[in-house]
């Protein structure tokens, strides 16, 4: 539906207030004939102009409305336009005989067609789709209701006395007021069952009383004969205009309806609601003449049956719905296997040995942003295949969490998790492609639901060492995790208490040993113990986390002491090399931080670096991402640990490194074999013509040091010159800028 425009809603308003005017002119109209003798006719202006302003009412809202909602209100108009011309004769015949006069033929008959136009466009308005056993159940309400209508309907004509005068009125009135009775209980079904569709649903619970109103000239017709000047056909029609007025105004300020389902809850409530009338009405018919006829009870009997009927289905309804709640509340979508619920809940249970098996796709998230996420299910699909293979008949196979799967098979499987890192070995076939996928896996053997807990640590402990590869649990590995816990909450404290320190280590111009730079190396002074190495406790902040809050804690102190260095030393302050670890490169907010730190600061960006490894960039995605924006901020990057990766060289042309870290393992095989030279050699060389400052890291001899200027190195960090030391000791250092050798 359109937007609604302000005339929209003045129209919807004037129409209302319109057919709010008819039905208080008929009411005068009335009580004043009461007193007075009024023509048999003077009631009729008001009740055509009534149908007349529910033909505007229904032709205002077409107008508002679109699709199969304008066709309904369209169609509707065309009944309320019957109606209209079928007031009118009625009209013309009483003036003509100058007193109410029962209908002729045509007057009948556009009354009827008038309901016709009605039955047909509200069974014409499309419901929503269904499956066959909503469309039973649908069908069992429509017969509930339906029966129930009947006996109510029928026993309202047998006791109501028929009109004497004539005959063939009697038919005629008799037949409208039941056809009209079933438009209206067509619309009770319509609306309350299978919804109204495109149609505001408030709108058509307007229109539904019209129903009643035929059957309601046939009860109060008796009770008014005595006034000559009241038609209970013009009486009735004023109120008729206000509801279609009333209808319209609601349809026309609804909001856009959108595909709803609500409907659905009504269902159970109409047979509910169809039973107690009948139940009222046979209690009341049974009490006040003391008896219930045949055709009354065995109405009842068939409703009872039906209802009956009807909650069985239901209760089969629920039931299938429960198990696909439950089928939908283990099961993963994606694969179709166990979730990890009942994956668990299978371990659990299960009290004979087992072996369990966590596997991870190495690198999946990097695969799945670079194939897009239809073929990244595809492959997590393929995988599956692959693993339940692997696995064998007996084996259940679960989809844990994202690219995690659990495998559980029963008894001693002696090289499970081989099986399945083997298993991998030839690529996956995803939508057409081959894909080489590795994965790395954990696994745990014994009884009881721990065997989850147990394998997943032994996942970790794989994962940490690389990919493609497995590990099984060992006891060690539970203290280490209880280790880690305690060492974690210690951390933690400690950030609170400010028990960390900042320690740098000059890194020296070869030769002469001028201090260009410094590394910043963090130091846990815990209250209550020694000194504590970060070799150990850099690892447990990693993977707990921790490592995001204390690394934003190294990057404001670096950058406050890097700020005091470049205003107190100006051209010759040292760099300041800041360790970023893997986990921080995760963190999209990191670049952010660094650059509110420098600036708070004052810091100049070209005197700082940051140094990762070659480790955490390797898969490239988010965190390449973010040494890219690093590196936008004008600081420099220092590829740490060089030489010990697998691809450090194919690292260089992906990732925008300003220093290479030449990893202390080359430094000390220095004046060893000649090939161990023409590695530390070569890799001064190609930093050399790759434009990038090399370091030679953990520098501990004289030899050493003589020995790489030698081979090309201009820059040196280790014990041999400095050792790291607070900021302030440092001070001096780049103020003397001479070495001392700290042995
Ligand atoms: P790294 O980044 O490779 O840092 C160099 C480590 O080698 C430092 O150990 C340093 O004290 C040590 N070292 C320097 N010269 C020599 C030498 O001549 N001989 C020997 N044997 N060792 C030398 P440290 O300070 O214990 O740090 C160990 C590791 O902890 C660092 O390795 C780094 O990976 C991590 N780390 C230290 N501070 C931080 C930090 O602030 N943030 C992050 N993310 N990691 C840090
Ligand atoms: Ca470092
Ligand atoms: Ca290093």
């Amino acid at each position: 539906m359109p937007h609604v425009t302000r005339a929209g809603r003045a129209a919807a308003g004037a129409v209302v207030l319109l057919a709010l005017g008819w039905v208080v002119l008929s009411a005068v109209l009335v009580v004043t004939g009461m007193s007075r003798p009024e023509p048999g006719w003077s009631l009729w202006p008001a009740a055509i102009g009534a149908t007349a302003t529910a033909v505007l009412s229904c032709l205002l809202t077409a107008v508002y409305g679109t699709g199969p909602a304008r066709t309904f209100w369209l169609r509707l108009a065309a009944g309320a336009g019957a109606l209209t011309v079928g007031a009118i004769c009625h009209a013309a015949r009483t003036y003509a005989v100058g007193h109410v006069a029962p209908m002729d033929a045509p007057t009948a008959g556009f009354y009827i067609a008038a309901v016709a136009g009605a039955i047909v466009s509200l069974l014409l308005l499309p419901g929503q789709p269904r499956g066959w056993r909503a469309l039973v159940a649908m069908y069992l309400d429509v017969a509930i209701v339906g029966v129930a209508a009947a006996i109510v309907v029928s026993h309202i004509l047998w006791i109501t006395p028929l009109p004497a005068n004539s005959r063939n009125l009697a038919a005629g009135l008799l037949g409208i007021a039941v056809t009209c009775a079933c438009t209206g209980i067509l619309a009770v079904i319509k609306v309350g069952i299978t919804g109204a569709g495109p149609v505001h649903g408030p709108s058509l619970w307007y229109l539904t009383p019209i129903g009643v109103f035929a059957p309601l000239t046939w009860v109060i017709y008796p009770h008014v004969q005595r006034w000559p000047h009241i038609s209970v056909t013009a009486l009735v029609l004023p109120w008729l205009g206000l509801l279609f007025a009333l209808a319209a105004r609601s349809q026309i300020l609804a909001r856009p309806v959108r595909a709803r389902r609500t409907r659905m809850r009504g269902i159970s409530g109409v047979p509910y609601a169809a039973v107690a009338i009948t139940g009222a009405m046979l209690l009341t018919v049974t009490l006040r003449t003391g008896f219930l006829s045949p055709g009354l009870a065995g109405g009842a009997v068939v409703l009872m049956v039906l209802v009956m009927v009807r909650q069985l289905a239901a209760l089969t309804d629920n039931a299938v719905l429960l198990d696909r709640l439950d089928e939908h509340a283990h099961r993963d979508d994606l694969t179709g296997l166990p979730n990890r619920r009942l994956f668990g809940t299978t371990l659990q249970r299960s009290t004979a040995p087992s072996v369990v098996a966590v596997c991870d796709l190495d690198g999946f998230s990097t695969l799945n942003d670079r194939l897009g996420d239809e073929k990244g299910d595809a492959l997590l699909r393929a995988a599956a295949d692959r693993l339940r293979e692997a696995a064998g008949d007996g084996a259940v196979v679960a989809r844990l969490l994202g690219d995690e799967f659990g495998i559980m098979v029963p008894g001693e499987r002696a090289g499970l998790a081989a099986d399945l890192v083997q298993a991998f070995r030839t690529p996956l076939r995803v939508e057409g492609h081959d894909l080489l996928v590795t994965v790395t896996a954990g696994v745990a053997g014994g009884v009881g639901g721990d065997l989850l807990r147990r394998a997943e640590l032994a996942l970790k402990t794989a994962q940490r060492a690389g990919r493609n590869r497995w590990q099984e649990h060992t006891p060690e590995m539970d203290h280490t995790a209880r280790h880690d816990a305690d060492m974690a909450a210690a951390l933690r404290r400690g950030l609170e208490r400010g028990e960390f320190r900042l320690f740098y280590q000059p890194i020296v111009e070869l030769p002469g040993g001028r201090i260009t730079g410094v590394e910043a190396l963090v130091r846990w002074l815990p209250a209550d113990g020694p000194m504590v190495s970060p070799a150990a406790f850099i690892p447990v902040a990693e993977h707990t986390g921790l490592i995001l809050d204390l690394g934003l804690w190294i990057i404001e102190t670096a950058c406050a002491d890097a700020a005091a260095w470049q205003r107190r030393h100006g051209d010759d302050a040292p760099r300041v090399n800041i360790n970023v670890s893997a986990r921080q490169l995760l963190d999209p907010e990191l670049p952010g931080h660094l650059a509110a730190a420098m600036a708070r600061h004052g810091v100049n960006p070209a005197g700082i670096t940051c140094e990762i490894t070659e480790t955490a960039v390797f898969d490239g995605g988010a965190a390449l991402a973010t040494v890219r924006e690093l590196r936008d901020l004008g600081v420099g990057v220092a590829l740490d640990d060089f030489g010990t990766g697998q691809s450090s060289l194919t690292l260089l042309r992906t990732c925008p490194v300003t220093t290479l870290k030449v990893d202390k393992s080359f430094i000390d095989e220095l004046n060893g074999t000649a090939e161990q030279e023409a590695i530390a050699s070569s890799l001064s060389t190609i930093a050399r013509t790759m434009g990038l400052r090399a370091v030679a890291e953990g520098v501990e001899t004289r030899e050493q040091a003589d020995r790489l200027e030698a081979l090309g190195y201009r820059y040196a960090q280790g014990f041999y010159f400095f050792k790291p030391a607070p900021a302030t000791e440092i001070d001096d250092k780049i103020i003397s800028s001479t070495y001392s050798p700290s042995r």
